[in-house]
């Protein structure tokens, strides 16, 4: 390594600024390394601040994962906190820092801008509190405001992003009535609304009040108002409505802003002044998939950008690589796990895409405690090239999504699922995963061995005179269908051809493994035949209002 810096100052002492910083020492002892940090705390863990709202981490203490004693003790770094970066002369190489009431300026060699994020615009509270859920001072004034309340404490939630659901679930751990206001149609936002609907159906099922289409527009005199017209009595409000990249003292020194709203950084996170680099929240990534700018505000990234910040500066000629977004959350029982682009997001841009939908169990169905999971994949329909997924699920979905991150890193196909050799025992997995199982269907659209249809083309096709046909079993089809199928179980399909109407044919099951079957068998019987992707339980998630298209008092189980 060439290039020594003298003095490397670093503006964020948690996530990126704190990986920058001591992956520096490990890489250059001689350097000085100065970090300011404008809160009382460094390198807090603020992914486990919900948790700590919620009971399930009992020690504040342990949030605190560094001090600035114990990163002098082993990383000889220089960290003041309640020191807050004003400003920054690029000509004379400074910042003005403003510490205990004093401003002073210090020189820089290397600048390192580990700013994070900040809320859009704040809620003004009338009578209510209004906290975000950001910092150790956040948290602490909420489970004040909490304590204060006692057991009849009622909270609003603006936002269902990640933040906002983690604020949910340890809001009604602590037994707090929780109303959750969701601007769109429904929580999680990156997700398709049929991978959306478990999220809505477990915070229903915990009994949040889940107010979708609404935004807060106004606290007043102790209430929350939202757009819609309804008035919430709340002790409490937490303001999760998403962040921005925290770009003001960037902006400020000249520094190029993206069309994002994030700073502009090269391979290396050089910003467009070569002596200053960021990382973290505050930057613009790039899209793995089109290589367009993007934000994506996760706490992986801001480590990763830290040490590659390092390394550069330290010499190293090893770029970052692209972001495809990978991002997991729990919710009460669920796991929900994505990666790379929606539906919504490939239609949206008019890419070309295939659609995979499957429920495998965790593990072997036959071992005990088994739980179903959603798994939704997206493929390119020229190359097969992965484009994103999505998995909502309980055990066993935090596995399989990293399993498709690793696939995605490495260019492997969605057809080429199939054939990872992924390590089995009954308790584990199957002997066919689920991420296999997924190559499987993958691989039988991309061969044309199975044509298959989405749930929600499935009305126009019905309309146009395509017969619903039902392969479950009679005991399953009096259970509840879909509207308008006829049922011919698949186990008599070749008895009772014959009765099969002389039209194109969208066979389904529950999940769509038998309506593959019966796909096949139909098709080789000389039938025009689809099966509906994902069967009846992802026709039914997506069902705008099941309610309304399942017969009355009968549900598909
Ligand atoms: P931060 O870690 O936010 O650090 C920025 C620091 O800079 C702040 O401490 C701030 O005080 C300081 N600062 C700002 N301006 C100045 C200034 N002018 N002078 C001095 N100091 C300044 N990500 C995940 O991947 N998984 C999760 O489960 C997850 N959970 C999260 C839960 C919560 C409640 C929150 C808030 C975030 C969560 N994240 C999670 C996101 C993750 O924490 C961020 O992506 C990550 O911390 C960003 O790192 P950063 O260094 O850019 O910013």
């Amino acid at each position: 390594m060439t290039g020594r810096p003298q003095k490397v100052v670093i503006v964020g002492g948690v996530a990126g600024g704190m990986s920058a910083a001591t992956r520096l020492r490990r890489l250059d002892e001689s350097a000085e390394i100065v970090v300011f940090e404008r809160g009382q705390y460094v390198s807090f863990a603020n992914c486990g601040l919900p948790y700590y709202v919620g009971g399930a981490i009992e020690n504040r203490d342990s949030l605190l994962l560094q001090t600035p004693e114990s990163l002098r003790a082993r990383f000889n770094l220089d960290v003041h906190t309640r020191s807050e970066v004003l400003s920054i002369d690029r000509q004379g190489k400074t910042v003005q820092v403003r510490a205990g009431g004093a401003i002073r300026s210090e020189f820089y060699d290397i600048l390192i801008l580990a700013a994070g994020a900040t809320v859009r615009d704040s809620l003004v509270g009338g009578g209510v509190p209004v906290r975000t859920l950001r910092t150790i001072d956040d948290v602490d004034a909420i489970t004040a405001v909490l304590d204060a309340v006692g057991t009849d404490a009622r909270a609003v939630v603006a936002g269902a992003g990640f933040i906002g659901l983690e604020a949910v679930e340890n809001l009604v751990a602590r037994g707090v009535t929780t109303t959750l206001v969701q601007r769109g149609p429904h929580p999680l936002s990156p997700l398709d609304p049929e991978m959306a609907r478990p999220v809505l159906d477990a915070l229903t099922a915990s009994g949040v009040d889940v107010r979708v289409h609404a935004t807060v527009s106004d606290i007043r005199d102790g209430t929350v108002h939202l757009d819609d017209g309804s008035v919430l009595e709340a002790d409490l409000v937490i303001d999760a409505r998403g962040v921005r990249p925290d770009t003001r003292l960037a902006a400020d020194a000249g520094l190029t802003i993206g069309a994002t709203g994030g700073i502009v950084v090269d391979d290396f996170q050089r910003t467009s002044d070569a002596s200053i680099y960021a990382v973290g929240d505050a930057v613009e990534k790039t899209d793995a998939l089109d290589a367009s700018a993007t934000l994506v505000t996760m706490a992986g990234l801001a480590n990763r950008h830290g040490r590659t910040a390092a390394d550069a500066i330290c010499g190293s000629t090893d770029p970052t690589v692209p972001s495809f977004g990978t991002a997991i959350v729990g919710i009460f029982d669920l796991t929900v796990a994505m990666i790379g682009w929606s539906e919504s997001r490939l239609v949206a841009a008019g890419r070309p895409h295939r659609v995979v939908h499957t429920h495998p169990s965790s593990h072997a169905g036959y071992y005990p405690g088994a739980e179903q999971m959603a798994m939704k994949l997206l493929i390119d329909s020229e190359t097969d090239a992965l484009l994103g997924a999505q998995i909502v699920g309980g055990a066993g979905v935090d596995k399989r999504i990293d399993v498709l991150a690793t696939a995605m890193a490495g260019g492997i196909t969605a057809s080429a699922l199939s054939r990872l050799e992924l390590a089995y025992a009954p308790q584990y997995g199957s002997a066919k995963d689920p991420i296999n199982m997924a190559g499987y269907v993958a691989d039988n659209l991309a061969t044309g061995a199975t044509r298959s249809i989405q749930w929600h083309e499935l009305s126009d096709a019905l309309e146009s005179g395509a017969v619903l046909v039902d392969v479950r079993t009679e005991s399953e089809f009096s259970r509840g269908a879909i509207p308008g199928a006829v049922n011919l179980p698949l186990d008599e399909i070749r008895e009772r051809r014959d009765e099969l109407a002389d039209a194109p044919l969208i066979v389904h099951c529950q999940v769509g493994q038998r309506g593959h079957t019966a796909a096949r068998l139909l098709s080789q019987l000389g039938f025009d035949v689809r099966n509906l992707d994902g069967g009846c339980r992802t026709w039914l998630a997506g069902a705008a209002e099941p309610s309304r298209v399942l017969s009355a008092a009968v549900t598909i189980p």
